[in-house]
């Protein structure tokens, strides 16, 4: 025994001492306070994304104005909701602006999509037990809804597959009548299984019997395209202490897919430059008259001062200054 806690001293002195770095923890990321950042427009989205919480449809900005002030001069781009003129670069910054996560990814998941649809197509197909009959109820859905579902414990994730028409909810039907139970949805599970799917059968304490998916989950989803990061990283606060509270019960291995979606969106996140946590008073220089150019009330806007370190961040009527920072993992421990 003591050469074996000898041996582990020795272990853990050595990587320390070799690579200079502590074990970090994937799952908590800190925004530290560094100034002399260099920031680009996109950094400027993700922090909206991340201080502003929208709650309701009418918070959702219809325009957003960002600036950077770098010591030469001042930048400014804005973005409004228009899908005909959806560009790569400001995908970001649109998906700030609509209920339908599709109308800006439809583009980049129309192959998922597509290929999902033929699935649910064969499965039709081949589920054909006489006297039974399927139908898919629901695939496509709005953030608001999925939202409500939620809070209401009718669902346990805030943003769903179904948000990405990459999940259906089939109904089992005999002689006309709707089953909710029945042997056969195991059967119908099986069979999306054959067919590359996931069956929410098999989720772990909240058996969905009728859902089907097309992505083993979230964190499955945003891994293949880590751009969808931006939808899911406005509910990670949401995730991060739902995940918490339920791993202080003792129940983690019902958030298992919690915790791969954090640690995914972290990975995306981590060295990139953030807006700190603590807000923090108003800059001394900054007169009313600065104050003016941030009127629109339909418009969110993002002020970084490169120089000074600070980001000044409004939607609606509240607006916040912060210190700019770089994301980091937490220390283990
Ligand atoms: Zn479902």
């Amino acid at each position: 025994m003591p050469v074996k806690i000898c041996l582990f001293f020795i272990l853990s002195f050595c990587s320390f001492a070799v690579f200079g770095v502590q074990d970090t923890d994937s799952l908590q990321l800190i925004c530290q306070k560094q100034s002399n950042k260099s920031v680009n427009f996109e950094d400027l989205q993700w922090m909206f994304r991340e201080r502003v919480r929208v709650e309701s449809q009418d918070q959702i900005p219809k325009h957003l104005d960002f600036f950077i002030q770098h010591t030469s001069g001042i930048k400014s781009q804005n973005y409004s909701f228009d899908t005909a003129s959806i560009h790569k670069e400001n995908l970001f910054a649109m998906s700030n602006m609509t209920d339908d996560p599709l109308l800006v990814w439809g583009n980049t998941l129309a192959q998922e999509i597509e290929n999902f649809k033929v699935l649910k197509d064969s499965l039709a197909k081949v589920f054909n037990p006489s006297g039974y009959r399927l139908k898919f109820l629901q695939s496509e859905r709005g953030l608001a809804r999925q939202m409500d579902l939620f809070n209401r414990g009718r669902s346990m994730t805030a943003l769903s597959l179904h948000n990405f028409n990459l999940a259906v909810d089939a109904g089992i039907y005999r002689r006309g009548r709707y089953l909710r139970r029945s042997n056969w949805y195991a059967r119908l599970g099986s069979m999306a299984k054959d067919l590359g799917a996931f069956w929410g059968g098999d989720f772990v304490g909240f058996p969905d019997i009728g859902h089907i998916q097309a992505f083993s989950n979230g964190a499955n989803l945003v891994q293949k395209f880590p751009g969808l990061a931006f939808e899911y990283i406005r509910f990670k606060e949401i995730y991060a202490q739902n995940y918490a509270s339920t791993l202080a019960r003792g129940q983690g291995d019902l958030v298992e897919d919690t915790r791969q979606l954090i640690v995914e969106l972290n990975k995306i996140r981590v060295q990139k430059v953030c807006a700190c946590q603590q807000a923090i008073t108003i800059p001394k220089d900054l007169t009313a008259q600065w104050f003016e150019q941030f009127k629109g009330v339909s418009t969110g806007y993002v002020y970084v001062n490169e120089p000074a370190g600070w980001v000044y961040i409004k939607n609606g009527d509240s607006g916040y200054f912060y210190p700019l920072g770089v994301y980091l993992f937490a220390a283990k421990n």
